[in-house]
């Protein structure tokens, strides 16, 4: 994490200008504006970082807009790694006093904290939805568990063990996906650990600017994690954040590792049902296992597995930005609304949290019905009915 301003020059400098980038970044599919390109923002990082620009307003905006979809990487034939690049300029650059994340950083310190916070919310929910307009989009909470250590095997034959990571948004408000994961794990044979001490993987606090903070909460996954099992991650923006910042680890998405597994030992009764599959960003371009959610949803007999159209286009949600970037948001949450109308879809498949939080909204301001699940609970769902 901690890159110097040298090192971020020498990267940017292997940008070639030669725009093959260009079409895959949603911002600049959007404005039109070379500034809002990776091209462009490469050079501007370069220029503040080599002092030939000032570090002022213009160029705050224009890295702020960037949603760390990283499709530009993806695209580059050159390799730029324009997510470090990012995340060492608002580290660097602009690192952000903000008065939401400092608020938060309590929270995302302790779970025990949050835990409390999210009972609060949701004793609180119902009133609030009828006296505060805005709370009407706060998605329900999940009433927080208290997770065992150990999640022992079920299966007659031993697999082997993992651990697996809660993060603090999918404890909060997706317990069933961690549920589903360690249904899915013991019964293929796996035995789950979940370290007491994990806290946060840091990708907010990486995204807002605050080094210091990811790195602290990365330091603390590293104590907490120290077994050599593979850690698996259920969010895939979690995934992504650990998986670049924690080499040393070995860090999996659960849907890659439930695909690769020995099924001899399950079987999975048939859905005869279309799943349309969204590609979180954070899954497409930075684990870069998108396809295996494709594989392992295969596995379901009967079931057909499409991708949603425009799955190379960011949703919006990204973190942070939608609230801090939301007119940004809104209209590419707006194209993805359109493709979920346009085919009809009545299932949704996304691995990330933050992407199912965010298409959610959009589609219960739209009244649109769609069912939206994390590949690995329509996965145990299966597993749970053939066991009956
Ligand atoms: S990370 Fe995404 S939004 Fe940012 S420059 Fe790259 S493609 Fe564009
Ligand atoms: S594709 Fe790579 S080398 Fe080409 S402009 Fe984009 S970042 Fe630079």
């Amino acid at each position: 994490m901690s890159t110097t301003i040298q090192d971020l020059i020498v990267e940017a400098e292997r940008c070639v200008a030669c725009g093959l980038c260009l079409p895959h970044c949603p911002t600049y599919r959007k404005t039109g504006s070379e500034a809002d390109s990776p091209r462009g923002r490469i050079q501007l990082m370069r220029a503040v970082a080599q002092d030939l620009l000032p570090n002022n307003d213009r160029f705050k905006q224009h890295i702020d807009l960037c949603l760390s979809c990283r499709s530009c990487e993806t695209a580059c034939p050159n390799s730029v790694a324009y997510g470090r690049l990012v995340d060492s300029t608002r580290a660097l650059f602009i690192p952000k006093k903000n008065f939401v994340l400092s608020l938060a950083k309590p929270f995302i310190r302790c779970r025990a904290l949050m835990n409390g916070l999210v009972r609060l919310l949701k004793l609180t929910q119902p009133w609030l939805r009828h006296t505060v307009p805005a709370a009407k989009l706060l998605p329900p909470l999940s009433t927080p568990l208290h997770w065992q250590t150990l999640y022992p095997s079920t299966a007659a034959k031993q697999q082997g063990e993992v651990s697996l990571f809660l993060g603090c948004a999918s404890q909060a408000l997706d317990s069933q996906t961690l549920q589903a994961a360690i249904h899915a794990l013991n019964g293929l044979g796996y035995a789950v650990h979940i370290p007491a001490q994990q806290s946060c993987c840091g990708s907010i606090a990486r995204q807002m600017g605050d080094g210091a903070e990811a790195s602290a909460l990365l330091a603390k996954n590293r104590n907490s994690f120290a077994s050599a099992w593979p850690i698996l991650t259920v969010a895939s923006g979690c995934g992504a954040g650990l998986a670049d910042y924690l080499p040393s680890h070995s860090v999996k998405d659960i849907s890659a590792f439930l695909a690769e597994c020995d099924w001899s030992q399950v079987s999975l009764k048939p859905l005869a049902q279309r799943i349309v599959v969204q590609d979180p960003c954070t899954l497409r371009n930075g684990q870069k296992s998108h396809a295996a959610v494709y594989s392992l949803l295969k596995k379901i007999p009967q079931a057909e597995v499409v991708a949603l159209s425009g799955n190379g286009q960011c949703c919006g949600g990204a973190g942070a930005y939608m609230l801090t970037q939301p007119a940004m948001a809104t209209q590419l949450l707006n194209d993805k609304l359109q493709a979920i109308k346009a085919r009809d879809v009545q299932l949704l498949a996304t691995s990330n949290i933050g992407c199912s939080l965010h298409i959610a909204r959009g589609l219960a301001e739209q009244n649109i019905a769609v069912q939206i699940k994390h590949p690995v609970q329509i996965i145990a769902q299966q597993m749970a009915r053939a066991a009956k």
